[in-house]
């Protein structure tokens, strides 16, 4: 297999943990011509190849070039990572205008040369057809190690490392639902959680009700942190088109804690960075468009077809 492997507007995070699959990345990189990777290689063109992997979103016009200049030369376009899949982190800075987000980096340096931007972020499939996506901030190493097996053409009968149905992280959150212990909102900054106890149970705001799962909830599980969404919104939320996922987040939070809507709404501080910081981004769901988010539901499948 010919393999690309390109960041556009990303933090390198993806790539890297494909590097940190350990003997996998090197039996997969050894067996398999690596035709393009700015991050480790110096090649100017990109070759025409069978699997383009692409982290990040798309900002300005060199990084548009590059994504068509990769559907042109790739079989397969494979989006890793919640910041190809909805724009992720890097979408947030579409709070701001791009003039404006340009004075609060550089003030009012002149830069010549820099590439014309187009006016907000694209998830990578907004711009160019995607063969394959895996959202996730980065997605399950697992998975990625899974889908590059089976492209290759190693891991035939290796199961998917994905639940067979389409489940909410919460499913696969081992942590205990004890109702009663909030005392009210609380930010993981400030204090630390019980452990073993569901945190938004605790008044903590997880996402885990409302976020597709398949990632084994690291975040509350190991880590003994609320989920942040980065997997993105459930089969549920997005086959409802008026589904509000900071109602339906607020409505849990207002029964562990009892306390008003009103209050809570009053108490979260930065709603952007709270429900689904991954997808500021995404067109679908900041736009709620007619006919439903059911398009963008077909566009997330994480199925791998040889
Ligand atoms: S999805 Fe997360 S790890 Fe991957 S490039 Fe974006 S910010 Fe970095
Ligand atoms: S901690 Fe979060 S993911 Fe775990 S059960 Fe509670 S709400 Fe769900
Ligand atoms: S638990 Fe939530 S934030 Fe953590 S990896 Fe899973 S989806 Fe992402």
């Amino acid at each position: 297999m010919k393999l690309a492997v390109v960041s556009l507007s990303g933090c390198l995070g993806c790539l890297s943990n494909l590097l940190e699959l350990g003997e996998s990345t090197f039996s997969i990189l050894g067996q398999n011509q690596v035709v393009y990777m700015p991050f480790l290689m110096d090649r100017k063109e990109i070759a025409p190849c069978d699997v383009a992997l692409v982290e990040g979103g798309v900002r300005d016009q060199r990084q548009l070039e590059v994504a068509e200049k990769l559907r042109e030369s790739a079989a397969r376009v494979i989006s890793v990572g919640s910041c190809a899949v909805y724009g992720g982190v890097p979408g947030l800075a579409d709070q701001f205008s791009e003039s404006g987000l340009l004075r609060r980096s550089y003030e009012d340096h002149a830069f010549e040369g820099l590439p014309e931007g187009l006016g907000r972020l694209y998830p990578l499939d907004a711009c160019v057809g995607v063969d394959l996506k895996m959202p996730g901030c980065p997605p399950p190493r697992a998975l990625l190690e899974w889908v590059l097996l089976r492209l290759s053409g190693k891991g035939e009968g290796m199961p998917s490392p994905l639940p067979e149905e389409e489940i909410t992280v919460c499913s696969q959150c081992r942590l205990e639902c004890r109702e009663g212990g909030a005392t009210g909102l609380r930010s993981i900054l400030g204090e630390q959680p019980r452990p073993g106890e569901c945190l938004l149970e605790q008044g903590y705001v997880c996402l885990g009700p409302v976020t597709k799962g398949g990632c084994g909830a690291p975040c509350p599980g190991r880590h003994g942190v609320p989920c942040a969404g980065c997997r993105g919104p459930s089969q549920q939320v997005l086959m409802e088109a008026s589904h509000d996922v900071s109602l339906d987040t607020l409505r849990r939070l207002v029964k562990a804690l009892r306390v008003s809507r009103k209050e809570l709404e009053e108490a979260l501080p930065d709603v952007p960075h709270t429900f689904y910081p991954h997808c500021f981004a995404e067109p679908l769901l900041r736009r709620k468009r007619k006919g439903g988010t059911a398009r963008f539901f077909r566009r997330l499948g994480e199925t791998v077809r040889r």
